[in-house]
């Protein structure tokens, strides 16, 4: 069986020789495939079986098993790879990514939607915390894990006061009202951040990043942002480590 299809090459890992196995984001779906021979001089697969590079890939199936047979037309994010903070970042990208979309089910936003924040670290002069948090809401909306963001979950008031965020209930609240939700963690937005989080998991895909905040709103939607993400992963990523610590050396 042949299947022409777009994918992202979410991971890659040397095998034998000369291979590598990849997991790639299709627009079908999640698929592990074998890309045979990538590795050696002058193959001509190896740009795109890469890690994040997004291409045109043929793959054909045998006994279950998925290879890669041609590639074409690769964008490799060059803007990207000079750059060790943005490296680290899209790798955290797409290992979330990984870890949201399941095998054979279509994952089609999930994939637009990191493919918009991998154009914006490669080409836009967008703050990379910016990108961050915007990736980080807008994954957990499309993964099912939308907070309840339109009032406060308490007193319901359309604008909290002080607006904070709980966690563990995924809701934004009034300051004052915070007694009257259960235990966990609460964190603080700001006016201006909580309409940023309407802006970023209402909007349009296309104008994901199209919002602006002070130091300090971007700083408090960032921090929940990726709370907010371990908290419904229940899990840490090895790529974000990475990257808080190439921030901590700046
Ligand atoms: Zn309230």
């Amino acid at each position: 069986m042949h299947l022409t299809t777009n994918a992202l090459v979410l991971r890659e890992a040397n095998y034998k020789e000369s291979d590598k196995i990849l997991t790639l984001l299709t627009e079908e779906g999640k698929l592990t495939v074998s890309a045979r021979g990538c590795r050696k001089k002058g193959s001509l697969i190896a740009s795109a079986c890469q890690l994040l590079a997004w291409g045109e890939f043929t793959l054909y199936e045998f006994n279950g098993l998925w290879s890669v047979k041609e590639t074409a037309s690769e964008r490799l994010f060059d803007g990207i790879r000079g750059d060790l903070e943005k490296v680290a970042l899209a790798s955290y990208f797409v290992e979330v990514t990984e870890a949201l979309a399941e095998e054979g089910q279509p994952e089609l936003g999930l994939l637009l939607m990191t493919l918009n924040c991998l154009h914006a670290l490669d080409k836009l002069n967008v703050p990379l915390t910016q990108v961050k948090t915007a990736f980080e809401w807008r994954s957990m909306a499309l993964a099912g894990y939308e907070p309840q963001i339109e009032r406060c979950a308490v007193c319901g008031r359309p604008e909290p006061m002080e607006p904070h965020i709980h966690l563990g209930e995924g809701m934004v609240h009034c300051a004052p009202c915070r007694e009257r939700l259960g235990e966990g963690v609460s964190m603080p937005l700001t006016t201006a951040a909580l309409a940023a989080l309407r802006h970023i998991t209402w909007g349009p895909r296309k104008r994901l990043l199209s919002f602006r905040l002070d130091q300090d709103g971007l700083k408090r939607l960032s921090d929940a942002s990726e709370a907010y993400l371990m908290t419904r992963l229940e899990r840490g990523f090895r790529t974000l480590d990475f990257y808080k610590r190439l921030r901590i050396e700046r």
